[in-house]
């Protein structure tokens, strides 16, 4: 019998959700297995997808993540909290369709980090110089607090907030965004949200890194000894996201302002 996981948002909504879906789940013989679970229910939102993403991501080929929403609705899910008996009898009855979705891979001299969302580089301390590079070519030497490469799941996370532009679900696309680039004669950059194919590869190269971190998502590293950061689409992980109703990308986007 199938194996689960559930990742909860700390609230009492989520909580007491994944204390009855536990429950029900094991009357039904799952058997909860915390370390290698072949299903991943979150309970939450965005924000815990991704989290309950990172926290299995060394077994995305055996793992498929299947999502509830305690709030509005989501970009990772496709129920909210109203809908929770028809989650439950979808994801029991198994009348769900698998579907994959690429992640990002962020690759400097001595790690690999992965984006759900994105992958930036994001210097608070001083003023980040690097060459961005684009399928081994030099593209623009960019001067400024930093740069985001998003997925097109997370163009309406960070990318947005940095007037990057929304993708519409299914468009195999990333997207690198400036943030605060300084725009003058000695070093030019495009000053506007690049949308590329996705299967390009973008590096990052510079002197210095000192002071910049690097974010993966929740999640941020010093990058003191790098000085070269490459980022593309992964092709060795990808999510997999089990869906049981198709829900417009536009209402998805409706509920989000
Ligand atoms: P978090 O609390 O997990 O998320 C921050 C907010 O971003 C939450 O409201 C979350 O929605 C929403 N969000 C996450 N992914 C999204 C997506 N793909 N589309 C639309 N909204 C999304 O914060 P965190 O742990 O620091 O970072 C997780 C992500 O949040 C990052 O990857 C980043 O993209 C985003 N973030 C954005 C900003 C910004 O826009 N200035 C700042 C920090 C982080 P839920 O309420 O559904 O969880």
């Amino acid at each position: 019998m199938s194996e689960i996981a559930i990742v909860a948002r700390p609230d009492d909504t989520s909580r007491s959700l994944k204390q009855q879906t536990e429950l029900i789940l094991k009357r039904n013989g799952f058997t909860v297995n915390e370390t290698k679970p072949d299903y991943v229910l979150v309970i939450g939102g965005d924000g815990t997808f991704i989290y309950a993403v990172h926290k299995y991501i060394d077994q995305l080929s055996t793992a498929r993540f299947f999502g509830i929403h305690t709030g509005t609705l989501g970009f990772y899910t496709d129920y909210r909290d109203v809908d929770y008996d028809e989650f439950l009898r979808t994801f029991l009855s198994g009348e769900c369709t698998e579907f994959s979705y690429p992640i990002l891979e962020g690759i400097t001299e001595d790690s690999v980090y992965y984006g759900i969302n994105e992958i930036r580089v994001e210097n608070a301390a001083r003023t980040q110089n690097m060459n961005v590079y684009i399928n081994g070519r030099l593209f623009e030497t960019y001067r400024g607090t930093g740069m985001c490469v998003s997925t097109q799941l997370g163009s309406t996370a960070y990318n947005r907030s940095l007037g990057g532009a929304v993708i519409e679900e299914g468009l195999p696309l990333i997207e690198m965004c400036e943030m605060a680039g300084i725009h003058h004669n000695r070093y030019r950059s495009l000053k506007a949200p690049f949308v590329m194919n996705d299967r390009n590869r973008i590096v990052f190269e510079s002197e210095s890194f000192a002071g910049a971190l690097l974010g993966a998502d929740s999640d941020v590293y010093p990058m003191e000894s790098v000085h070269r950061l490459e980022i593309g689409i992964s092709e060795e992980k990808k999510v997999r996201m089990l869906k049981g109703r198709t829900l417009s990308y536009f209402e998805r986007l409706k509920s989000l302002f």
